[in-house]
């Protein structure tokens, strides 16, 4: 089943984590007013996409060459099972206005159970023309600050007293 995305208000504060709201974040770009101008800006977009399950913008923010891979029911089951909880960006390389290729390092945060887990991925994007496509990624090992940094789960406490617990 494929939940509509329509109920997530543009009022509140965007999925991607950016401090402006929905409708002036991610919003103009799931709904094709604009495209998203850097790599960054499409990932945050199809973070957004996952959390307000549209699955059109993420099959159309694929790159048509490896779209075949990732069908439609595929990226369907994915948004549909998985709460997502947050998004952090932990670098990026190119993929500026005027870049055709970007890499973006993030951690998504999603609950299982009664608790968080990270998806820590590095994913490469290419632009054809104005728009930005999600090409590939790399799974990464589980994100670790240092051990007196904020922990990956922003329970805003020190990683040494949360997740990084000996
Ligand atoms: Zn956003
Ligand atoms: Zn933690």
């Amino acid at each position: 089943m494929i939940v509509n995305a329509g109920s997530y208000s543009q009022s509140l504060p965007c999925p991607c984590g950016d401090l402006q709201n929905f409708g002036r974040c991610c919003l103009p770009y799931l709904q094709g007013t604009l495209p998203a101008p850097t790599a960054e800006t499409l990932m945050r977009s199809r973070y957004s996409a996952y959390y307000t399950k549209n699955v059109d913008y993420l099959l159309k923010t694929q790159h048509p060459k490896h779209r075949k891979f990732n069908s439609r029911q595929e990226v369907a089951k994915t948004a549909n099972s998985t709460t997502w909880a947050g998004l952090t960006i932990v670098d990026r390389k190119k993929g500026q206005v005027k870049d055709t290729t970007g890499i973006v390092e993030f951690i998504a945060l999603y609950r299982i159970g009664d608790g968080l887990s990270q998806l820590h991925e590095r994913s490469r994007f290419q632009k054809e023309g104005r728009q930005w496509y999600y090409l590939d990624g790399d799974l990464l090992p589980p994100y670790q600050p240092k051990r007196s940094e904020p922990c990956w789960c922003k329970s805003g406490k020190k990683f040494k007293h949360c997740h990084g617990k000996k």
